[in-house]
């Protein structure tokens, strides 16, 4: 209603017809009402109204169906997880450019996170000072050309992993304009591996074929975000901007959970902070007492993880990554 009420006096002050603006006790409503609509243009967000473009900060669920729990999948995936021995650091040659992790060795490949894994061979010298990355995008040649994401199926579990991943396909296809197809002779293809360990997938396209498992506790929520992370994406709450919306409980974490925390610095976050992303991790992940959440809203409230679909900022995140 008050956009159309500022409308309507925009349109209205074209053709000087101010006082038809004025307030209800008129006066010096002309100057009221100029006042409002300058206001309205350039802080639309005092008017309650999302600004064209921005997904809002609210974390209100946008796809949430109620069925989530605090502790999904993804979160008893996450839990069964074993390193071996303390994390190693390096600089990593990511999507978004050049970034420091921390990380495990394990089965030949890099674990940045829980469920984020980078080839070894994309460890990188420490990048002079100064020297700007590659931010602001998933690097073109990161990207799933034209959108079309190539995979194969070799779980040897129709009835588990592949059904699972087909759910998740279907709700990438049906809210944005990715395709997949499966091929298991393209060079550069998703391969779903189907092993009991985790929910986990490589970031962006890396070239050349590249495993996404998803574990038998892994639903259609985790298996849209590993895609997300197979497109390109980091969990939301490691967003440069997450500590003006999280609170963490570095007490109550796992070491792992420690290690998954920090914040993607080289990244660039892409509209607003969504606690209703498919990237966002859940209040008691990595908690060492897991009575007590790790990560809070700032007013202490759980975070529930939405894994029943994408979020409205999750697709027009992902529009803006892929956007040029
Ligand atoms: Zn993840």
């Amino acid at each position: 209603m008050k956009r159309w009420i500022a409308t309507t006096c925009v349109s209205l002050l074209l053709f000087s017809q101010v006082t038809a603006c004025q307030g209800e006790n008129g006066g010096d409503g002309g100057g009221d009402a100029l006042t409002f609509i300058l206001l309205f243009v350039f802080f639309p967000e005092l008017f309650g109204e999302k600004k064209k473009g921005s997904c809002g900060a609210s974390g209100d669920a946008t796809a949430g169906t109620g069925t989530e729990t605090t502790k999904d999948g993804l979160f008893d995936a996450i839990a069964n997880l074993q390193f071996d021995g303390p994390a190693k650091e390096a600089w990593f040659d990511m999507p978004w450019g050049p970034e420091k992790h921390t990380y495990h060795e394990k089965n030949g490949k890099a674990w940045l996170a829980a469920d984020m894994v980078m080839p070894l061979d994309r460890i990188i010298p420490a990048p002079p000072q100064g020297v700007a990355s590659t931010v602001g995008e998933v690097r073109t040649d990161r990207r799933w050309p034209n959108k079309q994401v190539t995979w194969c199926d070799n779980s040897g579990h129709a009835n588990r992993d592949r059904a699972t991943f087909l759910q998740a396909i279907a709700e990438w296809e049906a809210k944005t304009s990715f395709r997949f197809t499966e091929n298991c002779v393209d060079a550069n293809r998703i391969r779903l591996v189907g092993n009991d360990e985790a929910c986990w997938s490589y970031v962006g396209m890396i070239g050349g074929v590249q495993d996404l498992n998803l574990h038998t506790v892994c639903g259609k929520g985790p298996g849209i975000h590993e895609i997300g992370h197979a497109l390109g994406l980091h969990h939301e709450q490691n967003r440069s901007d997450r500590d003006d919306f999280v609170d963490l409980n570095f007490n109550n974490m796992t070491q792992t959970g420690k290690d998954n925390f920090a914040k993607a610095t080289s990244a660039v976050d892409k509209g607003a902070y969504d606690f209703n992303s498919i990237m966002h991790y859940g209040s008691y992940y990595f908690a060492v007492d897991s009575s007590q959440p790790v990560m809070t809203k700032k007013d202490g409230s759980i975070i529930t993880p939405n894994r029943a679909g994408l979020s409205e900022c999750d697709i027009e995140g992902i529009a803006a990554l892929y956007a040029n």
